[in-house]
């Protein structure tokens, strides 16, 4: 029943009254930073910086409706991405590495130079970045890598919400958060969006340079199924409110992928809708390992599919190839 009184939550209704005090609250531990798992220690609120490169304000490396996410995401308007700069992972198979590794190899900040990881903004331009995006009739605020950035969030929030913002929140994580931020958010993220990358920790520390990813992913992924649910879907079939989770199937790793099968199945829900994603493509630091430096085989997909209805899950986002052509700007014809 109280998971039941939650669901009916909605942050731009309890915004006002809630959202001040999350905002303080998140803000105040910029000033020795134990917002995520790295736990640096820096004095964020004085421009200091730890592994994940930010300071006080947020970066914004880039804002729009995607229509690259989920289905259940992306209706006929778009989801409203908002990128993030910087991250507190290092995976050497980054996809985005100009916009989320802001050290170096030796620590050094602003690996990519001055602008690395976007443009700065305060509270007030994030939440005008928000509305924006309801304006231009997006199906939800999507915050993509928003773990180190939190307290900003909901600053930006407090604002966007007085003033009107009433779309879904999507939390687009890599799950390397820590449960404590995470319930900062109770009650105000919709659509928790976590990416489920390794269950080894030998494999968490060669490839994402966090051994305690594994630990931190499972408990981070059931505190958010705790807050809200299996996913719910709208009558268009737009996600309203509920759990996400991404699964990016790797070369020669299938046994990372059958682990975390189990894990949703058995440790979170056997109703978790999965995305089992085979786009993986060797960037970044990949050359370096030799395992990771080619593309999926369409039998590796069939198999981490295989293992996925196995442990007993069954809600999968579908692919939809007409519309990645779209996307490529091909007609399916
Ligand atoms: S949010 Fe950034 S500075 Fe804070 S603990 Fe995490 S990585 Fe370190």
């Amino acid at each position: 029943m109280a998971k039941k009184e939650k669901i009916n939550d909605r942050y731009f209704e309890s915004g006002r009254s809630l959202l001040p005090g999350r905002s303080r609250q998140a803000t105040a531990l910029l000033e020795h930073c134990m917002l995520c798992p790295r736990r640096c220690g820096v004095n964020r609120l004085q421009g200091e910086t730890g592994f994940c490169g930010i300071g006080r304000k947020a970066r914004i490396a880039a804002y729009g409706p995607h229509f690259g996410e989920e289905s259940v995401l992306v209706g006929s308007t778009g989801s409203g991405a908002i990128f993030f700069g910087g991250c507190n992972l290092q995976c050497v198979f980054c996809q985005n590495e100009d916009i989320s590794i802001l050290h170096d190899h030796e620590g050094n900040i602003d690996a990519h130079g001055g602008d690395a990881g976007g443009e700065a903004v305060d509270g007030r331009q994030l939440a005008m970045i928000m509305l924006e995006l309801q304006e231009k009739g997006c199906l939800n605020i999507n915050l993509v890598t928003p773990s180190h950035v939190v307290p900003q969030i909901l600053e930006a929030l407090a604002e966007a919400a007085a003033m009107g913002l009433t779309l879904p929140l999507v939390y687009n994580t890599s799950a390397y958060d820590s449960v404590e931020t995470l319930q900062l958010l109770d009650g105000i993220v919709d659509i928790y969006m976590p990416d489920c990358k390794f269950q080894r920790k030998e494999s968490a520390a060669r490839y994402l340079g966090a051994p305690d990813y594994p630990q931190v992913m499972q408990q981070a992924i059931v505190e958010m199924h705790s807050q809200v649910g299996d996913l719910i879907c709208g009558r268009q079939g737009e996600a309203v409110r509920g759990l996400l989770v991404r699964h990016l199937v790797m070369p020669g790793l299938l046994e990372e992928t059958a682990q975390i099968m189990q894990f949703l199945a058995h440790k979170v829900s056997s109703e978790t809708f999965v995305n089992v994603m085979d786009q993986y493509r060797p960037c970044y630091r990949a050359a370096e390992f030799a395992e990771l430096n080619r593309v999926l085989r369409p039998d590796e997909y069939e198999q981490a599919m295989e293992m996925a209805r196995k442990a007993g899950l069954h809600r999968f986002e579908e692919r939809d190839f007409g519309r990645l052509l779209a996307l490529l700007k091909l007609d399916p014809r």
